[in-house]
């Protein structure tokens, strides 16, 4: 039995479309893609008339180091949420295959499938917003091909403990693919479980630029996967995910210099996210803020829609979370600079005057 097994048969089989760049590269006189010969205005050496590499060597290259997995391992493509797409098309079969999800959780899982027409099965967090294995092994049918696991959770902030995760890739081997979403792993105590892909054919992990290493605009994302699965989500990926300009600004990012940067700046949100709890903590009106391992606070209020409408006022927009379950009296509150921070305390005091 192969991870492979799991996939939509006919993905297993498809002729994959062979773009230019994939044919043949490296010539000295590129006439096989009918791009322009002429670099464009402002281009400052990017050379951005050429179609790019769909899966760049160098940037492969320097995320493959940075989350410790070998190249065949990875895909990068634009923001996690495409490889969640991709990964729900090549897996579920539409009107006959469903993915199972844990609610209060990432909206963009059920979008994919839906879009997909795959099912979508919910087994809802606990009431501390720990996964509930138990119920979710039980849930698992055999159309379920993919189970989304969310560490740390957004909305909660809460992280599934790395046993857990083990445990359930053992229980469903050759039954599901166990997707860990660890979009904001970096603010965690928590290290990622990237290295257990190596163990569980039927595990992947999902990581992105957009959150510890501040570049959400340039759509970088990451499945780390056994190569099976990576070869699998190449044959159908889009000819060429990724943009020259969102190339070079990760791969600068990911210079010495880029990383120190932002590992400073993900000791900052961790500090902020103390201070803030504790300060809202005491603000009248608060009832809860909900411990969190990553870069946001979700936060109970007395009258959350207020308080939303008190900050928007004065200028500071955050995340209404109402609509999800066991959050019906939420706000979640990204983590700004401090200068920014100290304005959402200075708001919400004033507003009990
Ligand atoms: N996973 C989670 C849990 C997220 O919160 C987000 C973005 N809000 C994403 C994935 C998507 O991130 P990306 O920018 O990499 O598409």
């Amino acid at each position: 039995m192969s991870v492979l097994d799991l996939a939509r048969p006919e993905i297993r089989t498809l002729q994959p479309y062979s773009s230019a760049r994939m044919e043949a590269g490296g010539g000295q006189i590129m006439l096989n893609a009918n791009e322009s010969a002429w670099q464009p205005v402002g281009d400052m050496g990017l050379g951005c008339n050429r179609y790019p590499d769909p899966q760049p060597a160098a940037l492969v290259q320097a995320l493959a180091q940075l989350y410790g997995v070998k190249h065949e391992q990875l895909w990068v493509g634009r923001g996690s949420d495409e490889a969640i797409d991709l990964l729900v098309r090549a897996f579920c079969r539409a009107g006959a295959d469903a993915i199972l999800i844990q609610p209060p959780t990432f909206g963009m899982y059920a979008v994919s499938a839906r879009i997909q027409n795959a099912a979508v099965i919910e087994v809802p967090l606990k009431a501390d917003f720990s996964v509930d294995a138990q119920a979710l092994l039980a849930a698992v049918t055999p159309a379920v091909k993919l189970i989304f696991l969310c560490t740390p959770n957004n909305p909660s902030g809460r992280s599934i403990p790395r046993a857990d995760i083990e445990h359930l890739a053992a229980q469903l081997a050759g039954r599901a693919l166990v997707v860990v979403d660890e979009a904001y792993v970096e603010f965690s105590d928590q290290p990622s479980v990237a290295n257990l892909i190596d163990r569980y054919e039927n595990l992947a992990v999902l990581r992105t630029l957009s959150k510890a290493w501040a570049l959400a605009g340039a759509r970088i994302g990451s499945l780390l996967a056994h190569p099976d699965v990576i070869a699998l989500i190449r044959r159908i990926m889009p000819p060429y995910p990724l943009p020259l300009p969102c190339v070079a600004a990760a791969l600068a990012e990911l210079a010495p210099a880029g990383q120190a940067t932002a590992r400073e700046n993900v000791a900052i949100v961790r500090e902020q996210r103390a201070i803030m709890r504790s300060a809202l903590t005491r603000i009248p009106g608060v009832r809860e803020v909900m411990p969190s391992d990553a870069n946001f606070l979700a936060v109970r209020f007395d009258d959350a829609g207020t308080v939303y409408q008190r900050l928007l006022q004065a200028g500071i927009v955050v995340r209404d979370i109402r609509r999800y379950r066991q959050l019906e009296d939420a706000l979640r509150i990204t983590m700004g600079t401090p200068e920014e921070n100290a304005r959402v305390l200075t708001v919400l005091s004033e507003a009990r005057a």
